[in-house]
C-alpha cells in the first residue's frame, strides 16, 4: 500500500491526455501561453497578485532568497524538522541557515524567533509542514517587529489556509513544489513562487530565466528555472480539481482521528484557527521500529519525514549543532512515522490500517 499514483492520473485521464496532446502538437514548449495561464489560474487560487512558476521546489524557495538578497553574512531562522531542500535554498543563495525548534504542531515556533534572531538575521523561512499552517499571526507579529522577511515554504500546503489567510499568500514570498506526490503534483518537477510584491515578481521572473528580463540582454547573473508548458497545463487540469482533492485528503484524516485508538500512538494535533490540507499524517510513537515492522507484515508501508533532521546532517557539520543541540526536532525525528494518506487511497484500505494500528 504505498502511495498510488497512478490513481490520480486515472482519474482525470481524459483531461490530461487532452491537455499533453495539446501541447505537443503546438511547437510551444517553453515560456509560453501554457504557463501564463496556469500563473494566472494558481496566482488566483492562492489569493495573490503574481505567481512564476519555476523548475522546481528548491529553486522557488532559492530564487526567494536571491530575490530578497540573502547572501554571505545573512543568517535566516530556518525550522530543522524540514526537508532537506528549506535550508539548501538559504545555502545555495549564499546565506547561513539557523535552525530553530517546532512547536506541538511540527510547525516553527513563534518564540524560536525572538531566540535564535541575530544582528545578521535577514528573513524567516517558514514551513507548512505535513500540510498545517505555522502560526502565521504570531510569526508575522514578530518579524514585521524585527524588520525580518518572511518565506513560506509551502511544498506541502497548497490549499492550506490559517485564521483564513491562505498559505503562500502571507509572507513576502510564497514557494510551492510540484513535485508528483505533493497535494497539486506534476508529472515531473515543477514549482512556483507567489508575491503580492510587483517588484519582486518582476526580479523572480528575471532571476528564473538566467537573471535576464529582455532577450539577449543580461540584467543580473540568474540561474535556469522555469515551468516547462507540458507541466503547466498539467497542473491546470489537477488545479481545477484541487478543492475535491483537499476534501478527500481531510476526509481520509477525519477516519484516521476517529478510527485509531492505541495509547501507544500519539495522532496529529490540529492548531485552533488552522485548516490542515493533511499533505501527510504523521504520528508520534516511542516504539516506532516495532511499529514499522508490525505493518510492514501486514502489507503497509509507512515513512519517516524525516529520520535526520537537518542540523544533524553530514552536510550541516560546519554548522557545528550536535545531538543535543535541539531536543524537540530530535523527539520528532526519533519518534515520527507516516502512514498512507494520497488521493485515491480506498476506505477498505484505510481500514486495514486503522486496524493494524489499534491492534499493535
Ligand atoms: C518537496 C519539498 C521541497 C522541495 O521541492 P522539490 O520540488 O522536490 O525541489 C521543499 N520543501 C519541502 C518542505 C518539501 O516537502
Amino acid at each position: 500500500m504505498t502511495n498510488r499514483l497512478d490513481r490520480g492520473y486515472q482519474r482525470f485521464q481524459g483531461e490530461f491526455e487532452e491537455a499533453a496532446l495539446r501541447v505537443l502538437r503546438s511547437g510551444y514548449y517553453i515560456l509560453g501561453e501554457e504557463l501564463e495561464q496556469f500563473e494566472e489560474s494558481f496566482a488566483r487560487y492562492i489569493g495573490v497578485r503574481h505567481c512564476l512558476g519555476v523548475g522546481n521546489g528548491l529553486d522557488a524557495l532559492r530564487l526567494a532568497c536571491m530575490a530578497l538578497d540573502i547572501g554571505p553574512g545573512d543568517e535566516v531562522i530556518v525550522p530543522a524538522n524540514t526537508f532537506f531542500a528549506s535550508a539548501l535554498a538559504v545555502t545555495q543563495a549564499g546565506g547561513t541557515p539557523v535552525f530553530a525548534e517546532p512547536d506541538e504542531y511540527y510547525c516553527l515556533d513563534p518564540e524560536e524567533i525572538e531566540k535564535r534572531c541575530t544582528e545578521h538575521t535577514k528573513a524567516v523561512m517558514v514551513v507548512h509542514l505535513y500540510g498545517q499552517t505555522a502560526r502565521m499571526d504570531a510569526i508575522s507579529e514578530i518579524c514585521k517587529r524585527k524588520g525580518l522577511r518572511i518565506i513560506e515554504d509551502c511544498a506541502q500546503s497548497h490549499g492550506a489556509n490559517y485564521m483564513g489567510r491562505v498559505s503562500g499568500s502571507i509572507g513576502d514570498l510564497g514557494c510551492f513544489s510540484f513535485y508528483p506526490s505533493k497535494n497539486l503534483g506534476a508529472f515531473g518537477d515543477g514549482g512556483a513562487v507567489v508575491t503580492n510584491d510587483d517588484d519582486l515578481a518582476a526580479r523572480i521572473r528575471c532571476l528564473r530565466n538566467y537573471g535576464s528580463s529582455k532577450r539577449y540582454y543580461y540584467d543580473e547573473c540568474g540561474i535556469n528555472s522555469r515551468l516547462d508548458e507540458l507541466q503547466a497545463a498539467l497542473l491546470s487540469v489537477r488545479l481545477k480539481h484541487m478543492g475535491e482533492l483537499n476534501r478527500e485528503r481531510k476526509a481520509s484524516a477525519a477516519a484516521y482521528d476517529k478510527g485509531i485508538q492505541n495509547e501507544k500512538i500519539i495522532k496529529p494535533a490540529v492548531c485552533l484557527g488552522a485548516e490542515h490540507v493533511y499533505h501527510q499524517y504523521v504520528l508520534r510513537t516511542q516504539e516506532r521500529d516495532r511499529l514499522i515492522g508490525h505493518l510492514k507484515i501486514r502489507g503497509i508501508d509507512t515513512i519517516i519525514h524525516y529520520p535526520v533532521p537537518c542540523h544533524l546532517t553530514d552536510a550541516y557539520a560546519s554548522l557545528g549543532y550536535k545531538p543535543g543541540s535541539l531536543p524537540v526536532t530530535e523527539k520528532y525525528a526519533a519518534t515520527v512515522l507516516s502512514i498512507p494518506m494520497y488521493n485515491g487511497l480506498k476506505k477498505t484500505e484505510q481500514q486495514r490500517v486503522i486496524e493494524a494500528l489499534n491492534e499493535f
